[in-house]
């Protein structure tokens, strides 16, 4: 019989729920249309739902009309795209996770001390080209130990590194390492980069995966996380599968199979996760057990934007007294 093997904690993090609320605060504050620049979280389903609802994504602010809302997805964005908004007039709401922002503070710091930034991730990510943005002229992307060992520099003491907050640990502490042989001066961020989420997904798929005779992860093909997820389980030599429903199964991937570890990346809903057990329960007789290797009760406000507007909704202004009649 076959049995799942559920990896906890999976799916949403705070970034995330942070960024999905606000969305359909927004939409229920000020109506549809409510535009996103760029795709809320990187999830098909999250998205096909909002857009169902009357979100608008657009990658570029041209698209949005001026005066309308627009919300800034959880990857955030450059400053050029904060001046682009302001200078249409459009009421923004940003939802980009506070662990993205620390990343940019940490880059603009960094940028003032005159430090050239090797920031460590993947070209043409949102989060990437966000962080960039903050000092365009004083950053290099490095993908890869190659790249960080054949990188050629101007000035070689007046460095920092800084990393995308969804990479997998093992690659980029190979980069780091390789950046420190090299430039052993290169300043570090004070704390972490890769934010929680992604380390205890990570922790808990590699776990799993040494128990499995197959793993299933849940997520779009374009959420980075989610693809580091299926990649540690295939580098333990253990096939993975990076899905973004129950439907995409392939019953060849479960011939002869006796568990099946489930996990799901930050922006995977977990009724994606739930379908996936309901499918394997109905077809093969499947048990459960849910697997626990963390707890996490990481939670992040809504933006300032929008909950000054929910206080104002709630407690409306006074209106102006009227005149007594003389
Ligand atoms: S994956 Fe990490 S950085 Fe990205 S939204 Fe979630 S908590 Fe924030």
């Amino acid at each position: 019989m076959v049995r799942i093997i559920l990896a906890n904690p999976r799916g949403f993090c705070a970034g995330v729920n942070m960024a999905i609320e606000t969305l359909d605060q927004a939409l229920h504050l000020f109506g549809a249309p409510v535009y996103v620049y760029h795709e809320i979280v990187h999830n098909k389903h999250v998205v096909e739902r909002f857009r169902a609802k009357g979100a608008i994504f657009v990658d570029s602010l041209g698209e949005v009309p001026a005066g309308a809302t627009v919300v800034f997805s959880a990857h955030g964005v450059s400053p050029e795209i904060r001046r682009a908004a302001a200078d249409r007039d459009l009421r923004v709401i940003d939802a980009t996770c506070p662990l993205v922002t620390k990343v940019h503070t940490e880059a603009v710091r960094f940028a003032r001390q005159g430090r050239t930034i090797l920031l460590i991730g993947h070209e043409g990510h949102d989060e990437i080209t966000g962080t960039m943005g903050e000092a365009p002229e004083r950053m290099r992307l490095v993908q890869s130990v190659d790249e960080a060992a054949t990188l050629g520099l101007d000035d070689e003491d007046h460095l920092a590194f800084l990393t995308q907050t969804t990479l997998s640990v093992d690659d980029a502490n190979q980069i780091i390492e390789r950046l420190r042989d090299r430039f052993p001066a290169v300043a570090a961020p004070p704390s972490e980069d890769i934010c929680y989420a992604t380390q205890n997904r990570q922790e808990a798929v590699r776990q799993l995966a040494r128990e499995a005779d197959v793993v299933l992860v849940l997520g779009s093909q374009n959420s980075s996380n989610s693809r580091r997820l299926a990649e540690i389980a295939g580098e333990m030599g253990v096939p993975a599968h990076l899905i973004d429903c129950a439907s995409e199964i392939e019953p060849g991937w479960l011939a002869g199979v006796e568990r099946v570890a489930i996990t799901a990346g930050a922006s995977a809903p977990e009724e994606l996760v739930a379908e996936c057990v309901a499918y394997l329960e109905a077809r093969y007789g499947a048990s459960v057990e849910d697997r626990r290797t963390r707890t996490e009760d990481m939670h992040f406000q809504l933006p300032v934007e929008l909950r000054r507007a929910l206080a104002a909704r709630q407690h409306p202004a006074e209106p102006p007294v009227a005149p007594e009649p003389v």
